[in-house]
């Protein structure tokens, strides 16, 4: 039955939103009146990050848990393959008589540019759209210094988030019913999303994991009734269910982050009135935890090629090693260094990994191997059950030293240490690597070490049917500090050539392009013709805010993603990244009409961001939280630090019996490590 009527109705447009409970485009679309609930599955949109096997698996399942849902209230889930979403839900609207759209943010530059597009094309049509926060706390453009700049190191952000004047939202109910639109001229499509070959290695994936907003609702409350409580001394346990296990719930949106945040609350105020320290605690950093999502999109906005380039621009003369062979025993889990060989087996069989292992593996393939990070980002990307750009950029950005706050690059961790930290008794190793599984515990995390005599009882060969150590480390951290003279010497090249005007100007940190900051994405406030404008409408609360940008940078999106896909049919290395500079060509405009809205520091932005802005390392370890480092005691306790007042980030690693020592005078050394380029925030328009 169609209470829509076939005029009128609205289109609810899910993406990363797949639940019916504290979804605000669906509220708004059921107060509205009829419905039509959409999921158009345009992979191909998202270039060389299509999503990888486990993830499209998880997709489905949630898929089906949401139509179901949906189907129960009063409307079924539409499906639809595509191309090109916003042509899609033109169709959508043609055929459905629709007059409104509604849909909930996402922060990831490719959603942010298509999803103006949408708003653009369909206001242009006599559509009225209004999109919504459903993955966030704040929104990024709410959270500012005191100056109205963003923050550029987390401690201070999650600082600013918890002080906020006003607390998040609080979730809203799902809908009693839904009363369907007319959606007898728009029928589904099959969404296929893993052949046979994929669904038989998918098939064990159910028996561990259970995608689902309703799911995702039951993992969080046996999260807060269980584990929560010893969250801060047991989440490091790399190998035991102590942390949440929600990241894939949360990026497919199955559960709303407000909602996970209100309950938690609830919960550490009981414990506080209960006087119970270690629960608060716990609380607080969980909450942190969150915070780091919060602050992946944070960053993803202002900084909106951060899963592409450093954020710290003199990296991009550091001298990556260049080696697929590397990359490859990396990958199957060959290195012969028996903790980073067991992570990478497990994320391999299960598409999961703690996220101790993720810090050790990552930090490995950076520092020991020095292989490009943006690899590294990539594979997790495809291997991951949890895979989420902002998240997965953030998480390497860190390790590979190339946040204000993240790891100081001359880092080295040696997984021998790491392994009898993380996994003492060696059970995570000899459960992932069955050929170490009689090596005794003394020799667990560093075979090549042991006796022949140890090796032949256990029936280890090494170099055979477990290798050699792939690099010394004592080689790697030769090679690191001769790679880091290498990098500042043409640093410092770089400069000069600048000084004598021999060069334009430093401001592009990606690896290989040229130094001229690439004017086409620069900002032009006042530039936009008005003819490009869409009809205005009112600026609410919450639309989001999202660039307004020319056609060239979709039509080069477009060609990149084609050539891409043929590339990765025919090329076995396709996991390696291929550099789409998206940017290039690209123009950010600012529609005028928005301008109004730009904070009035937004000039003095543009002026700070177009230099290279000195920015100073405030003390703190921020996506990690998960760092080993940088530990104090605290109630008895060993907690991590996040923000010493007084010490610098690289006093916080003197004296870490994990690094390899060389990194106190790191940052003395090198100032310009405080450098952060591409500091581009993405203009804003309502
Ligand atoms: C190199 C690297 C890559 C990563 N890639 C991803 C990724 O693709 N997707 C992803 O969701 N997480 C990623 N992380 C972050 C983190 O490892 C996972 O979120 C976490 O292990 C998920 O387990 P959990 O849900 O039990 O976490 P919990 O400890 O229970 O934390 C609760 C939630 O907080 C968020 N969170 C926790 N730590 C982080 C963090 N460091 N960064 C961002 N969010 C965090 C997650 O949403 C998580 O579900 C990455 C970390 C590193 C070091």
């Amino acid at each position: 039955m169609s209470g829509g009527g076939g005029g009128g109705c609205s289109i609810v447009w899910f993406r990363r939103d797949l639940r019916v409970e504290d979804n605000p485009a669906l509220t708004a679309g059921v107060r509205a009146g009829a419905v039509v609930a959409v999921f158009i599955w345009a992979p191909e949109e998202e270039g060389q990050y299509y999503p990888g096997r486990v993830s499209r698996w998880w997709l489905k399942q949630s898929l089906a848990f949401l139509d179901s849902s949906l189907r129960n209230l009063g409307a079924p889930l539409i499906t639809k393959r595509s191309t090109d979403s916003v042509s899609t839900l033109l169709e959508v609207v043609k055929s459905t008589g629709a007059t409104q759209l509604f849909f909930n943010h996402l922060y990831d530059p490719l959603s942010l540019i298509r999803d103006h597009r949408a708003k653009e094309v369909l206001t242009s049509h006599g559509i009225a759209v209004r999109s919504f926060n459903a993955d966030l706390l704040y929104e990024p453009w709410d959270v500012n210094d005191a100056h109205g700049q963003p923050f550029t190191t987390f401690s201070a952000f999650w600082e600013r988030c918890l002080s906020m004047p006003y607390d998040p939202e609080a979730p809203l109910l799902p809908p009693k019913r839904i009363i369907p639109g007319d959606i007898s001229r728009c029928p589904c499509d099959t969404l296929v999303f893993e052949d046979e070959f994929e669904k038989a290695s998918n098939a064990l994936l159910a028996r561990a994991w259970s995608p689902g907003w309703n799911n995702a609702d039951k993992a969080l409350t046996a999260f807060i009734n269980g584990p929560l409580i010893e969250y801060s001394r047991n989440r490091r346990k790399a190998d035991s269910a102590t942390t949440s296990f929600l990241s894939p719930h949360l990026h497919f949106g199955e559960v709303s982050v407000k909602k996970v945040f209100h309950l938690v609350r609830i919960r550490q105020v009981l414990w506080a009135n209960e006087g119970n320290k270690a629960g608060e605690e716990s609380v607080n950093l969980f909450l942190k935890s969150i915070g780091l999502r919060e602050y992946s999109r944070y960053i993803s906005f202002n900084h909106p090629y951060s899963h592409e380039r450093p954020l710290l621009g003199h990296l991009k003369f550091f001298p990556w090693v260049v080696n697929e062979g590397y990359f490859k025993a990396w990958r199957q889990g060959r290195t012969g260094y028996p903790l980073v060989d067991a992570g990478m087996r497990e994320l391999w069989a299960t598409g999961w990994l703690h996220d101790r292992i993720r810090v050790v593996v990552s930090s490995f393939f950076v520092k020991v191997l020095q292989l490009p990070w943006r690899w590294g980002m990539k594979y997790f990307w495809d291997a991951l059950l949890d895979a989420d750009l902002e998240s997965d950029a953030l998480g390497w950005q860190y390790i590979s030293g190339t946040l204000p706050d993240g790891r100081e690059f001359d880092r080295i961790d040696n997984p021998q240490f790491e392994g009898y930290k993380f996994d003492p008794n060696g059970e995570y190793v000899r459960r992932w690597l069955p050929e170490l599984a009689r090596l005794p515990t003394e020799w667990i995390h560093h075979p090549w070490n042991a006796p022949e005599s140890v090796l032949q009882a256990a029936g280890i060969e090494l170099g055979s049917n477990y290798p050699l150590p792939i690099v010394g480390i004592d080689t790697a951290k030769a090679r690191l500090q001769e790679a880091l003279s290498q990098m500042w010497q043409q640093e410092a090249a770089s400069r000069a050539a600048i000084e004598n005007g021999t060069e334009e100007g430093l401001g592009d940190s990606s690896e290989s392009a040229p130094y001229t900051f690439p004017q086409d994405i620069q900002m032009e406030e006042n530039l936009e013709p008005v003819r490009n404008n869409p009809p205005s409408a009112p600026r609410r609360y919450e639309d989001q805010m999202v660039p307004s940008i020319t056609s060239s940078l979709l039509r080069i999106e477009e060609e990149e993603t084609s050539s891409d896909l043929r590339n990765s049919a025919a090329d076995s290395r396709a996991e390696v990244p291929i550099n789409v500079n998206v940017q290039q060509n690209a123009r950010v405009t600012l529609n005028p009409g928005a301008a109004v809205l730009q904070s009035p520091h937004s000039n003095a932005r543009l002026q700070q961001n177009n230099g290279a802005t000195e920015l100073r390392i405030t003390a703190e370890d921020s996506t990690a939280e998960s760092s080993s480092s940088g530990r104090r005691e605290r109630d008895g306790g060993v907690v991590p630090v996040w923000s010493p007042p007084t010490s610098s980030f690289s006093e916080q690693f003197v004296g870490d019996e994990n690094g390899i020592g060389t990194s106190s005078s790191y940052l003395q050394r090198h100032p310009q490590t405080h450098e952060i380029l591409n500091w581009r925030r993405l203009p804003q328009t309502g």
